[in-house]
């Protein structure tokens, strides 16, 4: 059964290249059967927080992403990659170190660009001190490693650039490298995807797979994403944090679709909602070359997806975008207005918020208040229309038809044609001179609602 996971540092915010990595872990898993497991690589203690690890769950659950099981903390699991570390002393695939610092560094200014050598690797066991030692890797020192990789091919590391790395330091905390291979391996990783940034460090861990006769899992090492210019992305080119574009109104599904072709692609499919991204991806379709981040292209996938979505599911999109910016939720009058009028408003909105500014109408109550624009067409004339228009709007039946045919009739009674009475009616719905239809916001706000708006421009 396949196992991916996704473990981030908890040192700031989800970053758009982590989500699309934890993305591609989940799409991997979830189109497979397989478990997606979380795993927060809190041992840097100087630069772990708690409210990191709370950005990144919230950052995650936002965009849609459930993983298996509880968040496994990697420092809660010291005392067991130090076990690990001690077996290796014991089989040998290891050797403790004692080197110190200051030796260390003495050595390296005077070898400059080598490789250190530990003079404890083959020293006489008899000769050890009674001192607090590093445990090392006894790496091979000759031959190659080669990480077979899902997307960079096979790439071969001389062993001879690579030094016994430490495993656990002498004052008895695990190293980052070594504690990855450990986790990995007990939460039984099949496929690790991630960043290329950490394809180096896949050659150490996989000295570490070895010595221990631990299975190697597949790894598949992505490229960075870059801004339109090529660079690597940054704060230069704009948003970089998940949260950042939860705030500008794209959907969290438009997202994941637009983050799943962000370096991985399915022929010339563009548009796809989950089960087909589940369904469809695979290490295969990543590419070798970084991709960039356009917003054009996300406009369109994120208009894609606000038409194509269903009410409930846009409503939840609404419901989500307004926490993420600090807005109180609607309340129930504010649902059953907009729900009616989605249907309307999907067609021509690219983001939420282009969303709600149209569906203002729904969102107010009485009396509205126009804007400079709307107010200028309430001359005397107009409103003296409007009246007519609720008075004959009284028993009309409340639907688009016959709410059409009443408007036609009382304009041309003026010589006028539709067009000319829209402008006040629309003041009059929404205070505003840009709306959805005004039949669509008359159906939308029901009778009553709508005669009351009118009668309050007429008063
Ligand atoms: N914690 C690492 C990072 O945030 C990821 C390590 C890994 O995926 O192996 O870059």
């Amino acid at each position: 059964p396949v196992v991916t996971r996704f473990a981030p540092s908890p040192t700031g915010y989800l970053h758009i290249g982590g989500a699309r990595t934890a993305l591609f872990n989940w799409l991997y898993a979830r189109g497979r059967g397989g478990k997606f497991l979380l795993r927060i690589e809190d041992t840097d203690r100087a630069r772990s927080t708690p409210q990191a690890t709370e950005a990144i769950l919230q950052g995650l659950t936002w965009l849609g992403l459930d993983w298996d099981g509880d968040p496994i903390s990697q420092f809660a699991r010291a005392e067991r990659h130090a076990e690990v570390a001690r077996q290796m002393l014991d089989a040998g695939t290891a050797y403790p170190c004692y080197t110190t610092a200051d030796e260390i560094a003495a050595w390296r200014e005077a070898n400059p660009n080598q490789v250190f050598q530990s003079p404890w690797r083959d020293a006489d066991p008899a000769t050890r001190p009674d001192a607090p030692y590093a445990i090392r890797l006894r790496a091979p020192l000759e031959g190659v490693t080669v990480i077979r990789d899902a997307v960079q091919g096979d790439v071969t590391f001389r062993n001879d650039q690579l030094d016994d790395m430490v495993l656990l330091r002498s004052d008895g905390t695990p190293t980052y490298m070594h504690a990855v291979v450990v986790d990995d391996h007990d939460m039984g990783v099949t496929h690790i995807i991630r960043g290329d940034d950490h394809l180096t460090n896949a050659a150490r861990q996989a000295q570490v797979y070895a010595a221990n006769g631990w299975a190697l899992p597949v790894f598949a090492h992505i490229p960075l994403i870059h801004g339109t210019d090529g660079k690597k992305l940054s704060k230069r080119h704009g948003a970089v944090g998940l949260h950042e574009f939860a705030a500008m109104g794209y959907p969290a599904a438009a997202m994941r679709n637009y983050l799943a072709r962000l370096g991985w692609s399915h022929g010339d499919d563009e548009l796809f909602d989950d089960a087909k991204a589940q369904a469809w991806f695979d290490l295969d379709g990543i590419g070798k070359a970084p991709a960039r981040l356009d917003f054009k292209k996300l406009e369109h996938v994120s208009s894609h997806h606000i038409a194509a979505m269903s009410d409930d599911a846009l409503m939840a999109e609404i419901k989500a975008f307004l926490t993420a910016t600090g807005q109180p939720p609607l309340d129930a009058t504010q649902r059953s207005r907009l729900v009616p009028a989605l249907g309307a408003l999907k067609q021509k909105a690219r983001t939420l918020p282009q969303l709600l500014e149209q569906a203002h109408f729904a969102l107010i109550g009485r009396p509205v208040q126009p804007d400079e624009k709307a107010a200028g067409s309430l001359d005397p004339v107009s409103v003296g229309i409007l009246s007519e228009l609720t008075a004959a709007l009284q028993h009309a039946k409340w639907n688009r038809d016959e709410l059409e045919a009443v408007a036609q009739r009382i304009a041309a009674a003026h010589g006028l044609g539709l067009g000319k009475i829209a402008a006040p009616l629309r003041a009059a719905l929404a205070g505003r001179s840009s709306t959805p239809s005004v039949f669509d916001m008359m159906l939308a706000l029901g009778r009553e609602e709508s005669l009351a708006r009118l009668a309050d421009v007429a008063a």
